[in-house]
C-alpha cells in the first residue's frame, strides 16, 4: 500500500517526508523527531508530558489535600476500629462500611480523580488503624487474624471507592 496521500510532512521539519505520527496529536513526525513511548510513537511535545499530566490526574493542591485527608482518617480511623471492635460483631460488614466510606472521602477530596496517590493513600489510612490494634499482639507473640481480616475487608473498601 503506497499512495501519495500517505505522505505528510513533519511538523517541525516541513520539508521532511513522513508516514509517522503521533499517537497523541496526531501530527505528522519525521524519524528523527519522534518518540517511542511504551505507548506508540509520540511526537517530542507529547513524549515530554508526564502520563499523570492527562485525564484521572491530579492537581498537587489534591494530592496535598489527598494526603492530609489520609492522615486524618488513619487518625480518626483509631476511634472508629476501637468502637467497631468494642460492638464486636458485624465486625467485617462494618470495617467495610468504614473503608468505604474513608475511600469515598478521599477520592472525593483529590478532585474524584481516583488512581494510584488516592488508591495508596486510602488504603494506608484505613489500613493503619488496624495495625495500631494489630501490632502490640503481633508484639506480643500473637497473630490477630480477626484484625488483619477486617483490615484487608476495610482497606479493599477503601480501595474501591477511591479508584
Ligand atoms: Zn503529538
Ligand atoms: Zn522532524
Amino acid at each position: 500500500m503506497s499512495t501519495s496521500s500517505g505522505v505528510q510532512h513533519c511538523y517541525r521539519h516541513p520539508k521532511r517526508e513522513t508516514r509517522v505520527s503521533c499517537a497523541t496529536c496526531g501530527r505528522p513526525i519525521c524519524t528523527e523527531c519522534m518518540v517511542q513511548t511504551d505507548v506508540g510513537i509520540k511526537c517530542p511535545d507529547d513524549a515530554r508530558l508526564p502520563r499523570g499530566a492527562r485525564a484521572g490526574s491530579m492537581k498537587n493542591e489534591q494530592i496535598a489535600k489527598t494526603v492530609l485527608t489520609g492522615a486524618g482518617v488513619a487518625l480518626a480511623g483509631i476511634a472508629v476500629v476501637s468502637i467497631i471492635f468494642q460492638i464486636g460483631f458485624f465486625t467485617f460488614i462494618l470495617s467495610g462500611i468504614a473503608g468505604y466510606g474513608a475511600g469515598t472521602l478521599i477520592h472525593r477530596v483529590g478532585g474524584r480523580n481516583g488512581g494510584p496517590i488516592a488508591m495508596t493513600t486510602s488504603g494506608v489510612a484505613v489500613a493503619l488503624p488496624y495495625l495500631f490494634f494489630a501490632v502490640p499482639q503481633i508484639l506480643a507473640g500473637a497473630f490477630p487474624i480477626y484484625i488483619l481480616l477486617a483490615a484487608l475487608i476495610a482497606a479493599v473498601a477503601a480501595l474501591y471507592a477511591s479508584r
